[in-house]
């Protein structure tokens, strides 16, 4: 990879670490962290869709425009990332705001055009670095962990957000506790799970875009889940104490 493109990654990783000191502070308003003065709202599930189709559509707009028009000349072990990478966004981006009962839900403007920004640069750098990388001779030991990484991290996650989404009868919007699965641990291991399937990708690529994506990830979830563990204990006195934020055990 060329200079310029490393440049680039590591700027954009070290304004996630300064991103995550700022959302330790201030979390980003939405759901149950909304506030009233982040200006105007568009329909919630209009929003995901927007700023998560984004990603996807960046990695495969700048593999296409950048390498090779018509994509056949990517190896195996390319075409397995862009797969991975695809497989998780037709999830996050078109299954789950379709299983999710957000019908009167809303979703400041500025939120969704930070995502759009946010998955535009990442999955860009990702579809430039994945274009550049040559196939390796082997199937090393961390790139097979990278890939359980990532296929147990999204298991964790889709179990997770269907747990969420039980808690709900139609039309109710409160918050009750979750309970089963890994939420036995943590109070959002749909977050552990994804920050899983990242580093298991970074894993797989070793590409700067990847870690640079992997380390955004975790600035933006782990504030987010100590914010959530927070709020949870404020409002019910009977939240389980063993229960940590977000990694088992640890945080
Ligand atoms: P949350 O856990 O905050 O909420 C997910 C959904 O479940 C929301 O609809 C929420 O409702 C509902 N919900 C949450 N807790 C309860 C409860 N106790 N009782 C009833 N309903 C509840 O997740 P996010 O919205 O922050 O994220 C959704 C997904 O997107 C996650 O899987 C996450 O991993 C992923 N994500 C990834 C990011 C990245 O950087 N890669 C960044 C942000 C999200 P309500 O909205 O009313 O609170």
């Amino acid at each position: 990879m060329n200079l310029p493109w490393t440049i680039w990654t590591i700027a954009w990783t070290a304004l996630a670490v300064g991103t995550a000191v700022v959302l330790l502070f201030r979390p980003a308003p939405y759901g149950r962290h909304s506030r009233s003065d982040w200006g105007p709202t568009l329909p919630h599930r209009m929003g995901w869709i927007v700023m998560e189709v984004i990603s996807p559509a960046a990695l495969l707009g700048v593999l296409w425009w950048r390498f090779d028009p018509d994509l056949a000349a990517l190896s195996g072990y390319q075409v397995g990332l862009v797969a991975l990478w695809l497989g998780h966004y037709v999830y996050r981006a078109i299954l789950y705001p379709f299983l999710m009962r957000w019908k009167e839900k809303r979703m400041p403007v500025v939120i969704m055009l930070s995502a759009v920004v946010f998955n535009l640069v990442n999955g860009g750098l990702n579809g430039a670095q994945i274009g550049a990388i040559s196939p390796p001779s082997d199937i090393s030991i961390p790139m097979w962990i990278g890939l359980f990484l990532f296929v147990a991290g999204l298991l964790i996650n889709i179990q997770s957000d269907a747990i969420l989404r039980s808690l709900r009868r139609p039309g109710e919007t409160g918050y009750k506790i979750p309970e089963g699965g890994m939420y036995r641990w943590v109070t959002s291991p749909n977050y552990f799970g994804e920050m899983l399937e990242w580093i298991g990708f970074a894993m797989l690529a070793a590409t700067p875009a990847a870690v640079a994506f992997a380390v955004w990830t975790a600035a933006n979830l782990i504030p987010r889940a100590l914010s959530h563990h927070a709020w949870y204990k404020d409002q019910f006195a009977e939240y389980p104490r063993h229960r940590k934020a977000v990694i088992p055990f640890m945080l």
